[in-house]
């Protein structure tokens, strides 16, 4: 076993991770620890682009980004991020840009915006055009530029290591606890100020957007000691992933001027959203999609999808703006977009709960209190500036803003604080989970567990839920979890051990779809990403506010979760209905 010793500790290398280490790096001794090499975080397979009021291309400004925002998220948004977040959009493009992001360019040189789901002028009259972006690539680039940035500044990166631990001594925060994959050797880094910025956990979904690598691994090593997850129940189904892979196809092809048709060719957006049409909120048009197809004016002979309609924008306008996706049309579905329209179908795609935080990046432990030297920010955390839903290029966004909030943040307590000692045997709760896997004879397959877990949460916890569906996805996770704990692994040896870790991942999926699914059970009402057919409506006097889930162990060992509330930061926008 290693020890190491850093000031600051930043874990995962995606956009938020990067953005943090880049301020961070500058202030303190910092390493960065990742489970991937950071160019293939997540953040690489963003597409549409990032919002921001720069007014490039028509009037705009950032108190409307920020109603947008809060209308977006149901009203669940705390107001005071939200402005935050819309604030500093700005200075965060113009940043990037400085960095060496190649966006592309209106004709007079300026960045150019495009339309994207819920981003309106004047409170809602109309579309505008808010997000800067690079082609369909636009995650790629700033990827490419933050990695390229670090390089630049110096900043010590430890890749494929796995956090599996986090060390907290006296309320303090410690360090952390990882596992390398090349060796099988697990490290302790001791560190004054760690940042959480590992990503989402969206691979409990069958039909999903996200990477494999997608597990929550940060929002279940931080509840399982005993830190709280919020609004876990607040998932994103994004309208168009393509049929039955979930493959993204970019809101940035309505933002163009894609259009979305039902199996008679109509263009249904409009009797859901008489405004804003197919660029209403993505919790909007996922339900929409879905009546359509139960209400019998699905395509195909299934009826289980609808058309996502590109054949009337101009060729030239789709190789220049949509290459990727329309390539993915070509490859995946044999669809040659310029003539055919594309099956589409919802998407698992956002988590918008998580660690909560508060705007300086600020884990919290309850309602109140922050855990001293501990930080997080990205898809990982909570803040909350996406509520209920999450608006389109406001994850991107966030990272940035966020991500150099916690960096500066985390190395700002650094250089006021001592390290913490590390507590006894800071390696045993990862050697003793990692050394349970690898001698367990149990019958059990890591696979078949995950395939089931994913199956349940398509049926019972996707776009609508029920109390019975929801009752029926707890039971079937109880079930799955007792099933893990017979899992075995084949592979017993030391180096690149990734079926040892896929079951760790497991494990954390299993936990997290647990936490979602109690959440939303007990949330009767229906709000953004979370529509419950039993209770349609939204209700403000009894669920205006966050849920906080808690890990409870018993005194006989038996684990439960207890719910807890927070109240939602109003600064100046009431509640009002959601139209678009
Ligand atoms: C296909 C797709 C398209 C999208 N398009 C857009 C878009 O156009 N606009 C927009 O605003 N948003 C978009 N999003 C959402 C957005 O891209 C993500 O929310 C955001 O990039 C998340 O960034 P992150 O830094 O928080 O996490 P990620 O980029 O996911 O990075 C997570 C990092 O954590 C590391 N990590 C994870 N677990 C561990 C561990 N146990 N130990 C060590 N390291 C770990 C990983 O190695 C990785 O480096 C899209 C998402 C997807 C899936």
């Amino acid at each position: 076993m290693q020890i190491h010793k850093y000031e600051t500790i930043i874990v995962g290398a995606g956009g938020a991770g990067m953005r943090a280490a880049i301020e961070a790096t500058k202030r303190s001794r910092t390493a960065v620890l990742t489970k991937l090499y950071p160019t293939r975080s997540h953040t690489g397979a963003a597409q549409g682009g990032m919002a921001a009021a720069l007014a490039n291309v028509e009037e705009d400004n950032w108190e409307w980004h920020t109603f947008d925002t809060i209308k977006g998220g149901d009203y669940l948004v705390d107001q005071d991020a939200a402005e935050i977040l819309a604030k500093e959009a700005i200075d965060s493009v113009l940043d990037l840009e400085k960095m060496g992001l190649p966006f592309n360019r209106t004709p007079d040189g300026t960045i150019d915006q495009r339309r994207f789901g819920g981003h309106t002028r004047n409170h809602g009259e109309a579309a505008v055009r808010r997000s800067c972006y690079a082609s369909d690539r636009t995650g790629h680039m700033i990827l490419q530029t933050l990695y390229q940035n670090c390089v630049k500044e110096g900043v010590e990166f430890f890749n494929e290591f796995y956090v599996l631990d986090l060390l907290i001594n006296e309320g303090r925060t410690a360090g952390v606890v990882a596992y390398e994959l090349a060796t099988g050797e697990i490290h302790i880094f001791q560190a004054k100020a760690v940042v959480f910025a590992s990503g989402g956990c969206g691979k409990f979904f069958k039909v999903t957007s996200n990477a494999h690598t997608l597990t929550g691994d940060g929002q279940a090593v931080a509840f399982r000691r005993g830190l709280p997850l919020e609004d876990m129940e607040f998932f994103q189904f994004h309208p168009t992933g393509i049929w039955r892979m979930g493959i993204l196809l970019t809101e940035g092809a309505r933002g163009e001027g894609g259009i979305l048709r039902n199996k008679d060719g109509e263009r249904f957006m409009e009797r859901y959203a008489p405004v804003m049409k197919d660029l209403a909120s993505r919790d909007v048009v996922s339900r929409a999609i879905y009546t359509e197809i139960r209400e019998g004016r699905g395509c195909g002979p299934d009826g289980d999808h609808v058309y996502l309609d590109l054949t009337h924008l101009p060729p030239e306008q789709l190789d220049a703006k949509l290459p990727d996706i329309t390539e993915f049309a070509r490859t995946y579905l044999g669809i040659e977009p310029y003539t055919d329209p594309i099956p589409i179908q919802p998407t698992a795609h956002y988590t918008m709960g998580g660690i909560p935080t508060n705007v300086e990046g600020e884990v919290l432990s309850n309602n109140t209190d922050v855990v001293p030297g501990l930080y997080a920010a990205g898809e990982v955390a909570c803040v909350s500036v996406h509520g209920a839903n999450r608006l389109g290029t406001n994850s991107l966004l966030d990272i940035n803003v966020f991500g150099r909030r916690a960096g500066i943040a985390a190395a700002a307590y650094a250089a006021t604080h001592e390290y913490v000692e590390l507590p006894e045997s800071p390696e045993s709760e990862v050697v003793r989970m990692v050394e349970d896997l690898r001698q367990s004879t149990g019958s059990e397959r890591v696979s078949e567990i995950r395939t089931a877990l994913q199956e349940t949460m398509d049926v019972n916890a996707m776009v609508f839920r029920t109390e019975a569906t929801l009752k029926q996805a707890v039971a079937d996770i109880a079930e799955l979890k007792e099933r893990y704990k017979r899992v075995s692994v084949q592979d017993k040896g030391r180096r690149y051990n990734t079926d040892l870790l896929e079951a760790v991942e497991l494990g954390n999926l299993l936990d997290l779809a647990e936490v979602l699914a109690v959440s939303a059970l007990a949330r009767k009402e229906s709000r953004g990403g979370h529509y419950r057919e039993d209770h349609p409506n939204r209700d403000d006097v009894n669920f205006m506010r966050h849920t906080m889930a808690y890990r409870e162990e018993g005194a006989d060992g038996t684990v439960s979760i207890r719910l807890d509330y927070k109240p939602v930061v109003q600064t100046r926008y009431q509640p009002m209905e959601r139209k678009y």
